[in-house]
């Protein structure tokens, strides 16, 4: 049974629109996995030190056979092959950021999984494209994505035009 799974996915260096359309191309390549949508891209300022470039952020709608886990495994081997350096720093600039935001509606608490994201229900670069994508989602335990929003400190976002990416 393959399970629908959110991906929250960043990059702030080495040109990030070309990260973003990369990545969507490794996952959608994992046996596994399945892209079904993906919102469209957003510049946003970085979120955490601020002495670093603008991010773009998307959402990505996924079916997946995988344990979360596994689903991991491979989003941070895609993140590596990408170059991601880890250095220490929180929030610090990378080039590529894959997150699980919902696994199903799952609630898991490992020494490597926090899912739900933590982060996701005061993250306006999160929540606004999964609102495009998926409207009615509700956040286990959190409420609608909509509500999450609506309660959102004011942000800056800006739709990339031209830069949706198709899913398949
Ligand atoms: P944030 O998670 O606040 O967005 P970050 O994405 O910069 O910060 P990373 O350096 O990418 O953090 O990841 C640190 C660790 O977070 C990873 O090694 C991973 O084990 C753990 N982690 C916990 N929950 C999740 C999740 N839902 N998705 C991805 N990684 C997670
Ligand atoms: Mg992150
Ligand atoms: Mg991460």
């Amino acid at each position: 049974m393959s399970v629908t799974s959110y991906l929250g996915l960043g990059s702030n260096l080495e040109n990030p629109l070309e990260q973003l359309h990369s990545a969507l191309k490794a996952l959608a390549e994992v046996p596994g996995i399945r892209l079904e949508r993906v919102s469209s891209f957003y510049r946003n300022p970085p979120m955490g030190p601020q002495s670093q470039p603008d991010y773009v952020n998307a959402v990505a709608e996924l079916s997946v056979d995988l344990q979360p886990e596994a689903l991991l495994d491979a989003l941070q081997q895609i993140e590596n092959e990408h170059g991601r350096v880890r250095r220490g720093e929180r929030w610090g600039p990378r080039t590529l950021d894959l997150d699980i935001l919902l696994y199903g509606e799952e609630f898991i608490e490992t020494a490597r999984l926090s899912i739900p994201h933590p982060g996701m229900a005061k993250r306006p670069f999160v929540l606004k494209p999964l609102l495009e994508i998926a409207p009615n989602l509700v956040v286990p335990g959190l409420g609608s994505v909509e509500n999450l929003l609506e309660e959102c400190d004011s942000f800056w976002l800006e739709i990339i035009d031209g830069e949706r990416p198709d899913a398949d």
